[in-house]
């Protein structure tokens, strides 16, 4: 095969060679020279010659020499073959023709027949030519073919090798989906699903070899408000913290997880008696309360624990779940920061309090807040300082609702922030209503829950909302309580500040109910103080405390701040702060908070309208 390659290769190139020999090649020109030359000669001495015998053997290298010629240099040798030849053939005919020469007429079929042999020989040698390259071009067809060939196996071994490496990164990022699917991402710990498979599986074990095991619910305290401190990013960061210390102080046969957002799930396989279980828990609410140190500072956070049992509170995972979460709304209910075994009478309180917040979530929708103001006067009730806003939730299903009840509830679930601005913006059209009415520079003091000061975008909100109701800032008083200042005093002085700056007043409420230190009034940047009713209560009683409340009271005048004092209910309560230069009384005394209608009536009853003086 590969000498048959060869061989057409060889004839290939001969052919081809001899084709364009007559063009390129000197020596072709010197052969065809000789060859007319010889032949010439040849001719005429084979005419010359009266031997025919001789004649016919002298003709053979014409013949020869013609062939030789048309092999040798196939198109133009056969050219000058073929002119010779006829010039020769004509030459003889002439003789014939013209001498009456008859014994010459062999002479004419030599050079006809040669050219017929040359011409034979040049037709199937232009013949063998094309065919020789048509399969020198099918060869090189197919060599480009096995080239291409060759390329696209290489270039499959490439893809091959891709597809495979695609398939290695499939292969990592599924079982990534798969630890995605049941893993939280944040703290690498099992997910609810995750959670609930697991405790599917571990009550089929456990219910076969009637054992028992427990379920906790851990929710961290108010873990909202904490977030918006101190930025999710920290927030964050105290997540994992807190995994990783729940993940350490449990026993190696317990499993933790993450159920959603602060709230995470406790199942405890060891088998122990309730008291110890109970102990066990302590423990490890008591070592969460530890401090977190996060980028060069220190963060504390409590949680809540909830406790379900298997099978006394549940036979199913979701049940188990259920239970501990009531049970943990309920510690949430009995101040946080506890545990609480799930009891069967828990469930409906529970639902109900659900049923509570899911409608309070909705009272400004419905229309079912509003607001009520009660009077600040001077001791002598000559002169009104001002109004407490204080707000009121009509709910059709519960009627009216005492703040006490609902502003923890609203705090806790962040609906603090609407519902603040729904206040801030009714105190403030009521502010604007009574200063056009009466001209008396009347203050409205509005009360800011901790959580509502806090939020990230309070200055602006309060801003935009004096804008949008014209109400200037020398009418507004914010009350906060000392609770400012648990999460962080700096800011609350700063915030406090900018508010101040505004033209609100600030006051500091229920003074005598939080840590009530001095130090920290001198730091707050406050106008006034509000003595807490509890405070104010004792001056019944004319006790060791109520002279505490004369004390305080001249202790805050060398502050330069107003004291105002709240609940002052009893005519004795007037004559002991009026001895001890208290500046307003705020109280039942001298008026319940009372609606809108009610408080216009009680302000009409008080100054005659401009209108009216002039
Ligand atoms: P607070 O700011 O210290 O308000 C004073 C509370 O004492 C009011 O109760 C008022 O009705 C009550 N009070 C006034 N004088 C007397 C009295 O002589 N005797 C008795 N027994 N009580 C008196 P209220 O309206 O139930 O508010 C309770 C608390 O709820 C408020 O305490 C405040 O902390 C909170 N609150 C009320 N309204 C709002 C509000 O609009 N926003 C926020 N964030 N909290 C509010
Ligand atoms: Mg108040
Ligand atoms: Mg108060």
């Amino acid at each position: 095969m590969k000498n048959d390659h060869r061989k057409d290769n060889f004839l290939a190139k001969y052919f081809s060679n001899r084709l364009k020999a007559h063009y390129t090649d000197f020596s072709s020109w010197i052969q065809i020279i000789v060859f007319v030359i010889a032949y010439a000669l040849i001719a005429c001495i084979q005419i010359h010659t009266d031997n025919s015998g001789l004649s016919g053997i002298i003709a053979q290298p014409l013949i020869i020499m013609s062939i030789y010629l048309v092999i040798q240099i196939i198109k133009l040798g056969y050219i000058v073959s073929v002119a010779v030849n006829l010039t020769y053939a004509i030459f003889v005919t002439y003789h014939v023709v013209v001498h009456h020469e008859p014994q010459a007429i062999p002479g004419i079929i030599l050079p006809i027949s040669t050219i017929i042999i040359v011409s034979i020989i040049s037709f199937y040698g232009r013949r063998l030519n094309d065919q020789i390259t048509q399969v020198r071009m099918q060869r090189e067809e197919i060599q480009n073919l096995y080239e291409t060939v060759a390329e696209a196996k290489n270039e499959l071994v490439v893809r091959n090798q891709q597809l495979l490496e695609y398939n290695q990164i499939l292969e990592e990022n599924e079982s990534r989906m798969q630890h995605l699917s049941n893993f939280d991402l944040l703290t690498e710990l099992p997910n609810r699903a995750t959670i609930l498979g697991r405790l599917d599986l571990l009550i089929s074990i456990m219910a076969d070899k009637k054992m028992s095991f427990s379920f906790i619910f851990i929710d961290i305290d108010n873990f909202g408000s904490i977030n918006e401190d101190v930025g999710h990013r920290i927030g964050d960061m105290l997540l994992q913290a807190f995994s990783l210390r729940l993940g350490m102080l449990i026993h190696p046969e317990d499993m933790i997880g993450r159920l959603g957002s602060d709230e995470y799930a406790l199942v405890i396989q060891h088998q122990m008696s309730e008291q110890e279980l109970f102990s066990y828990i302590e423990s490890i609410r008591t070592s969460l309360q530890e401090v977190f140190p996060i980028e060069g500072n220190e963060y504390s956070l409590t949680a809540s624990f909830g406790v379900s049992i298997f099978p006394s509170d549940g036979v199913d995972a979701e049940e188990l779940l259920k239970c501990a979460n009531v049970a943990m709304l309920k510690a949430k209910e009995n101040g946080k920061n506890c545990v609480q075994f799930f009891r069967r009478d828990m469930r409906l309180e529970i639902e109900q309090k659900i049923i509570y917040q899911k409608r309070l979530m909705n009272s400004i929708k419905n229309n079912e807040l509003f607001l009520v103001y009660q009077p600040q006067f001077t001791p002598d009730k000559k002169r009104l300082r001002g109004l407490e806003a204080l707000v009121r939730w009509n709910s059709a299903k519960f009627g009216v609702v005492s703040p006490v009840q609902f502003i923890p509830i609203a705090e806790e679930a962040g609906y603090i922030i609407p519902m603040g601005e729904w206040i801030l913006r009714t105190a403030c059209k009521k502010a604007v209503e009574i200063e056009e009415k009466y001209h008396n520079g009347i203050i409205i003091s509005v009360n800011i829950s901790s959580v509502q000061l806090m939020a990230p975008n309070f200055l602006a909100m309060v801003s935009s909302v004096l804008q949008e109701t014209h109400c200037e800032g020398r009418l507004l008083e914010f009350e906060v309580t000392e609770s400012v200042m648990i999460s962080s005093l700096d800011i609350a002085v700063s915030l406090l500040k900018e508010i101040k700056t505004m033209g609100i007043r600030v006051a500091l409420d229920d003074f005598g109910t939080g840590y009530s230190s001095f130090r920290y009034i001198q730091l707050l940047p406050i106008d006034t103080l509000k003595i807490d009713k509890s405070f104010i209560d004792s001056i019944e009683y004319q006790d060791t405390q109520s002279l505490l409340v004369a004390a305080i009271i001249t202790l805050v005048h060398q502050l330069n701040l107003e004291v105002v004092a709240e609940g002052v209910d009893s005519e004795k309560k007037v004559i002991f702060l009026t001895k001890a230069s208290c500046d307003y009384l705020q109280g039942h005394l001298w008026g319940m908070p009372a609606g809108d209608e009610d408080t216009d009536m009680r302000l009409a009853a008080i100054f005659s309208p401009r209108d009216e003086e002039t």
